[in-house]
């Protein structure tokens, strides 16, 4: 398979670079960033071997002139939703993690990849711990319906609340069957009661030293229940990402969530 990453200077971008380069069957054959074109992915992304010597591309072009099969996109939310449709449209599988992509941008990329002969697979989060996270939250919610979320990340995260956090809401207040009235404190302190996504509050920290950590609080009578998963390091994300690689080929259309893998 032959494989391709956009925005494979980042922190993610260039751990994904590693991981498709060391994995077995996959080819890594394009990098895009045009942050970081004309230097290499071994002195950008210390990857070794054969794919080390790959240049990175300013566009995305490269893709199909490398004839990529699936393209990894790890750029941002200003950038994803073209870069997704980009891709459905030159018939190239997309495993897409960037978080972001606005719904108007969805809804062309969902017609893109019905129509057409390209996949997409969009996950808020790779770390399978995670996801698991997503599930468990949901079904403690059919049990407990008042809960909140709290997720941490490090201060160099551009947008908040994080996809992760946005999805596993909407889990929970897909599986409860009913929405809980709390007050949402005084007009002098506004944000303190954190930001409403489906009816559940999310509450967003920034700070160095994290990487991507989030805790769900479900709270009932006389009782807390709380789940929490701890990203400590990057390549916590790429088993995820790897499963994606090589199953998004079989998906149908546009899919949201590994858990459409597991
Ligand atoms: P980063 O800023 O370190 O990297 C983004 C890279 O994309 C940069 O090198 C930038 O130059 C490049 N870029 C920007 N626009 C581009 C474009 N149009 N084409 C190609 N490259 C472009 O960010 P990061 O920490 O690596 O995070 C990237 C995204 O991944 C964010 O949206 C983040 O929230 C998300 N994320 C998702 C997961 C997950 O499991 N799904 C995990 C961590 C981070």
């Amino acid at each position: 398979m032959r494989i391709g990453v956009v925005g494979a200077a980042g922190r993610m971008g260039s751990e994904v670079c590693r991981a498709v380069a060391a994995a077995d069957g996959l080819d890594l054959v394009a990098a895009v960033d045009p942050a970081r074109g004309g230097r290499t992915l071994g002195e950008l992304a210390g990857v070794g071997g054969g794919a080390g010597e790959l240049v990175v591309a300013d566009d995305l072009e490269v893709l199909t002139e490398a004839a990529v099969d699936v393209a990894v996109e790890f750029t941002g939310p200003t950038s994803v939703g073209a870069n997704l449709c980009w891709l459905l449209d030159h018939g190239i599988h997309a495993v897409v993690g960037a978080t972001g992509v606005s719904a108007q941008d969805l809804d062309v990329a969902r017609a893109l990849a019905a129509d057409g002969p390209a996949n997409a697979l969009l996950a808020p989060n790779f770390a399978l711990g995670a996801v698991l996270l997503m599930r468990f939250a949901a079904d403690a919610a059919r049990h407990l319906p008042h809960v909140e979320v709290v997720e941490l990340h490090h201060d160099r995260k551009v947008d908040a609340p994080s996809g992760t956090a946005l999805r596993t809401a909407e889990l929970i207040a897909d599986a409860r069957d009913s929405t809980p009235e709390v007050p949402l404190g005084d007009d002098d302190h506004p944000g303190a009661r954190g930001t409403v996504h489906h009816g559940v509050h999310v509450h967003s920290v920034r700070l160095p030293g994290l990487v991507a950590h989030q805790e769900v609080i479900l709270g009932g009578e006389g009782q807390t229940l709380t789940l929490r998963h701890d990203s400590y390091d990057r390549s916590s994300f790429m088993p995820g990402v790897l499963l994606a690689v090589r199953g998004v080929a079989e998906l149908d259309g546009l899919v949201i969530g590994l858990e459409h893998l597991l």
